[in-house]
């Protein structure tokens, strides 16, 4: 069994959000052709209650961009984005209306001490979001990944999937990066670690399983 995981596809992280990823809209249409292809469609969300660590603005004194150090290791400080039940952490519209089509959301970045880039695990690697157990429960062996940013949440997701022993996929028309000049060297370096790259017309063309 296969599986579509559309990674943080968020108002905050497309134009005009907190945190927005480059171009980061044009994943939007990609995830709505590749939805009917999927028997498995799981998505993450980025679900930050209002005094999580990862915001600048939790750290008098720092500012975005700026590394802080933590018991899990380094942290990005980023601008306060994707606080849960807010519309900036709510699915980009068009996909909102199609969520009932999504078997699965896990949220992640839930715990104010820790982030979570993966959709998988947190940053620490100290507790797991449930969805290997939902891919698992499903059957799904082979994942194909999409969504914001290629070189964060998808990147540390992927990363997770391959450790987990799934076969994954990366949509590259389907990411976006923070830093569009790093993503050919992250794809790169994904594909190194045994992921696998297509583009969405690729993976229609195949037959649907
Ligand atoms: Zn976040």
């Amino acid at each position: 069994m296969r599986a579509l995981l559309l990674v943080d596809i968020q108002n905050d992280f497309l134009p005009g959000g907190a945190l927005p990823v480059p171009q980061g809209d044009e994943v939007v249409p990609v995830a709505l052709r590749l939805l009917s292809c999927f028997e498995v469609k799981v998505a993450s969300q980025d679900w930050h209650p209002a005094d999580h660590i990862s915001f600048a603005a939790n750290h008098p004194g720092k500012q975005v961009g700026e590394v802080i150090q933590t018991p899990y290791g380094p942290q990005v400080l980023w601008p306060v984005h994707c606080v849960q039940n807010t519309p900036g952490a709510e699915l980009a519209p068009p996909l909102a209306q199609r969520r009932r089509e999504l078997n699965h959301v896990v949220h992640k970045g839930t715990d104010s001490r820790i982030d979570s880039y993966s959709a998988f695990f947190d940053n620490g690697r100290l507790r797991s979001t449930g969805l290997e157990d939902y891919l698992r429960r499903r059957g799904v062996e082979e994942l194909f990944v999409m969504g914001l940013a290629t070189d964060y949440c998808v990147r540390w997701s992927v990363q997770d999937a391959l450790e987990l022993g799934f076969r994954t996929w990366v949509i590259t028309d389907g990411v976006r990066a923070v830093e569009p000049q790093k993503a050919p060297e992250v794809l790169q370096q994904l594909r190194q670690r045994g992921a696998q790259l297509i583009t969405s017309q690729e993976l229609l063309e195949r037959k649907p399983g």
